[in-house]
């Protein structure tokens, strides 16, 4: 980079979000820039999936929209410019297989997010993208029709058009610091409070201790506060040293931050065996007490859970684990029962959002044009991805945002330029 070059576009942020941004507008034969305080693209997007990737969601555009809940509609014409099915024909006619998992999540084949971070440096180099690592924007001016753009190392190079692609601020140490929020504040942005998303919960009992790392697949959880429940469909759970995440915990999770504003603690209670009702759970218990009337409960109920938590449920009871199921009278396996319906666990808080898989919040979506992920405020600004106020679920809808936005971003400031 020659600090008097000008370039049609400078990309901050070479995330998901950056690099389509980069590789969208270098499509259109443009001076592009991507700058990176790393050393390399796509440091968050290593570890997503838990290393795989899950990259986008096989789900209708409408589903894709509600998933983002109030800020579904914002997104509504990006997820239109480059939808899931454009991001899979992408990756693919770019030499990456892909294949569905449960849900319609999307994965590649090779169950590696180098995989898909390879494409996309690839892209970037076929479309004449200029790199920039390790280099750290720290302030951005607009002189008449350019941004002058001021880098940690002093140097400072100018741009026609700016796309901030910075991301939130979880998970700060692969970069995502929250620079590009205080920048476009300085440019007059207002930032919607930053919150967790896709964060573990933390409970104030202390045999949560004893299960850490005990997983539970097919369980539905619910969590009550004052008169009122929040139900989650069946699916999976991990305990942890401090408390309680997995798919069904981190999917609420961006609710349940919500309401402890207000509560300061609320009730999590997990249905160990969703599938049966009451009468069919107790009558099942009151079969096998019966027809194993010697054996002890300890070991009858690891027929019911897994060995730890069997004995944790045992110990909530009251019951001896010692005695024989003949020996168990009608209440206590009514308590056994009603703690395998509903194990409740006292929810104090949600981890720091440096914990939280995403931030919610962010640049506040109404002073972006949706059409074109401009900004309504400083013309040739463009956001995308994480920076912008939203965040969905798990299952691939937060990646697609990010490669959504920074499509679209790319191309409308690409075709803008003159
Ligand atoms: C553990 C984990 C697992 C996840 N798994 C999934 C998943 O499976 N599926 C899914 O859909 N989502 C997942 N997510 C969320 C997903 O990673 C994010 O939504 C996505 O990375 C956001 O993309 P982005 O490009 O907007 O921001 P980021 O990926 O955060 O990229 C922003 C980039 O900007 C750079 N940057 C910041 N400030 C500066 C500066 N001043 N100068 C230069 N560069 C700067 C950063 O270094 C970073 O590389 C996961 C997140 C985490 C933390």
């Amino acid at each position: 980079m020659k600090s008097s070059q000008v370039y049609d576009i400078a990309v901050l942020g070479a995330g998901p979000a950056g690099s389509l941004a980069a590789i969208r507008a270098g499509a259109f034969n443009k001076k592009v820039i991507l700058i990176e305080r790393n050393n390399s693209i796509g440091r968050k997007m290593l570890l997503t999936g838990k290393g795989r990737c899950n990259l986008t969601n096989t789900a209708s555009l409408e589903a894709f929209v509600e998933k983002f809940g109030k800020q579904g509609n914002f997104l509504r014409s990006a997820f239109f410019a480059f939808s899931n099915c454009d991001l899979m024909q992408f990756l693919e006619s770019n030499g990456l297989r892909l294949k569905i998992e449960r849900q319609g999540r999307v994965f590649p084949v090779t169950d590696s997010s180098c995989s898909v971070i390879d494409v996309l440096r690839k892209c970037l180099d076929d479309n004449k993208v200029e790199l920039l690592f390790n280099k750290r924007l720290l302030s951005v001016k607009r002189e008449s029709d350019f941004f002058r753009l001021e880098l940690d190392d002093k140097a400072s190079i100018l741009s026609k058009k700016l796309i901030l692609a910075t991301g939130g601020v979880s998970y700060k140490k692969t970069g995502s610091s929250g620079d590009g929020l205080l920048i476009a504040r300085k440019l007059g942005h207002s930032v919607i409070a930053l919150s967790p998303a896709l964060v573990p919960l933390k409970a104030g009992e202390e045999w949560i201790k004893e299960l850490q790392g005990v997983s539970l697949k097919n369980v539905s959880i619910a969590f009550g506060y004052g008169k009122k429940k929040i139900k989650s469909p069946v699916g999976e759970v991990m305990f942890t040293h401090f408390g309680i995440s997995g798919p069904l915990v981190l999917d609420l999770s961006q609710t349940i931050v919500g309401i402890l504003k207000e509560h300061k603690e609320l009730s999590l209670f997990i249905d160990l065996k969703p599938g049966l009702t009451d009468k069919q759970l107790e009558n099942r218990l009151l079969r096998d007490f019966s027809a194993k009337g010697n054996t002890k409960l300890k070991k009858i109920m690891v027929g019911y859970l897994p060995r730890r938590l069997s004995a944790v449920l045992i110990e909530l009871s009251g019951i001896s684990p010692e005695i024989t199921a003949s020996q168990v009278t009608r209440e206590q396996r009514q308590s056994i029962k009603n703690l395998l319906k509903a194990l409740a666990l006292t929810i104090t808080r949600a981890l720091p959002i440096e914990e939280a898989m995403v931030t919610a919040g962010g640049i506040f979506a109404k002073e972006i044009n949706p059409r074109t992920m401009e900004s309504k405020i400083i013309r040739g600004l463009y956001f995308a991805g994480e920076i912008i106020e939203g965040a969905a679920a798990s299952g691939g809808y937060n990646l697609q945002q990010a490669f959504s936005t920074g499509y679209l971003a790319g191309e409308k400031a690409a075709l803008c330029v003159e």
